[in-house]
């Protein structure tokens, strides 16, 4: 029986680099995009530089690119895949770097030509039947795209993770969802309550989100939200974290010059949680699990943390900063910005 208030992520077995101990994968669906050129890639994170005939990857790249019916003209980026349409991948020169989507009425009646190492199985809540089931069981090589249209996506997608967690098996799943919406901000409030409630009930080892205003995807949007929201689950950390107070009548510096002021120059630290607290009051207990804190310990002091622990206590406000900075690379956490 599972503890439901501890977080415990669905046990899976990797398939290529998804599933098991991996971070959750981004998958950058680009089916219905036109990238006909390298540099059409830069939109989900690869950046192509002529001169040296190099590609760059940042932090935030999708590591599958879904390309359906129309694989790359030229060769994906190193570190990527490419998932083609399962015709289109028994046609295509490479398949091996190259691996197909199945849907899952094909992978049930016949017993297709398929990748020794990774096959993508698309399915629904009401695909996963005991036949089904009893297939994934014996295969090393399945993993899932599982996706819904029901209004209540976040509903019906719990309920299809929790029979495949029920049945036991231990297929990697991708949490495939497309949405549309007229703002911005109502994209990132849907994307965080469908997908995220999920990643923080522990499922899904990766995610294929695509985000835009009707029929137009917008693809750099989608990955940094795709992102985003694996680092607010806490499954993925791709940018330094910031916890900070709301700010109240206990606050003892200007909250958010000071905050803006650690940003920039922290904000290059991949993975570092730091907490900014007007007071020492509440300031420790409300920045829980960060790994540094910045905490007002009267006018114009500062306490310092590392996680709980205090370092340095009530030191001048002009200098802390620095102060903070030489901590993270005492701890042997900070890198020179690139
Ligand atoms: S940490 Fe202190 S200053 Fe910040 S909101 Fe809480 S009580 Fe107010």
């Amino acid at each position: 029986m599972r503890d439901p208030y501890a977080y415990h992520r669905r046990k899976t077995h990797a398939v290529a680099s998804i599933g098991a101990d991996n971070v959750p994968r981004v998958v950058a669906r680009l089916n219905n995009t036109s990238v006909l050129r390298m540099e059409d890639l830069a939109a989900v994170g690869h950046i192509y530089d002529p001169a040296s005939d190099k590609w760059m990857m940042r932090d935030q790249a999708a590591e599958f690119l879904y390309m359906g019916e129309r694989p790359l003209s030229f060769m994906a980026p190193a570190g990527t895949r490419q998932i083609l349409d399962y015709d289109t991948w028994l046609r295509h020169e490479d398949r091996f770097y190259c691996v197909p989507l199945i849907e899952v009425s094909g992978y049930l009646q016949s017993s297709p030509e398929c990748h020794s190492v990774m096959n993508v199985i698309r399915c629904e809540i009401r695909d996963i039947t005991p036949d089904l089931i009893d297939k994934l069981r014996a295969d090393i090589t399945a993993v899932l795209l599982l996706r819904s249209d029901s209004h209540s996506y976040y509903t019906s997608m719990r309920m299809a993770c929790d029979t495949l967690l029920l049945s036991g098996i231990a297929t990697p799943v991708i949490l495939e969802h497309e949405l549309s919406a007229p703002s911005v901000d109502e994209l990132v409030l849907r994307a965080a309550t469908d997908l995220g409630g999920l990643l923080v009930d522990g499922f899904g080892d990766g995610t294929m989100l695509s985000v835009g205003n009707g029929d137009e995807v917008d693809e750099a949007l989608s990955l940094r939200l795709a992102y985003n929201v694996l680092q607010a689950a806490r499954t993925r950390m791709t940018k330094t974290e910031y916890i900070s107070c709301p700010s109240c009548g206990r606050t003892l510096f200007d909250l958010q010059e000071t905050t803006s002021l650690i940003r920039s120059h922290t904000d290059h630290l991949k993975g570092v949680k730091i907490g900014i607290m007007g007071c020492i009051v509440n300031g420790p207990g409300e920045m829980a699990d960060a790994d540094y804190g910045y905490v007002g310990s009267g006018p114009e002091r500062i306490t310092l943390y590392r996680g709980q622990d205090i370092v340095q206590r009530n030191i001048p406000a002009a200098g802390a900063v620095e102060a903070l900075m030489d901590i993270i690379k005492t701890d042997g956490r900070w890198v020179e910005r690139t």
